[in-house]
């Protein structure tokens, strides 16, 4: 899944509205990614204006975060 740095983002709604899955919605004052509907499609990652979503860190291992570092 997806996550989205609240202190970042802008509520512009783009995220919700390019979802293909539904799985972002406004909740109250935050945007909301719902684990089960997101598809780690990255649509939102690319429309967001202010850089406020990313791969969420369990995504990837150690190892892996390692790598991605060389
Ligand atoms: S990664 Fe894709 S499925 Fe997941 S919230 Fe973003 S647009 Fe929706
Ligand atoms: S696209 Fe980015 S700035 Fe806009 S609501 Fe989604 S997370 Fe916030």
């Amino acid at each position: 899944m997806i996550k989205i740095n609240h202190e970042k983002c802008v509520l512009c709604i783009g995220c919700a509205s390019v979802c293909p899955f539904g799985a972002i919605e406004l909740q109250g004052t935050r945007m909301k990614v719902n684990p089960e509907k997101c598809k780690n499609c990255g649509m939102c990652i690319r429309v967001c204006p202010a850089d406020a979503i990313s791969y969420a860190e369990e995504e990837k291992t150690k190892k892996e975060k390692a790598e991605a570092k060389e």
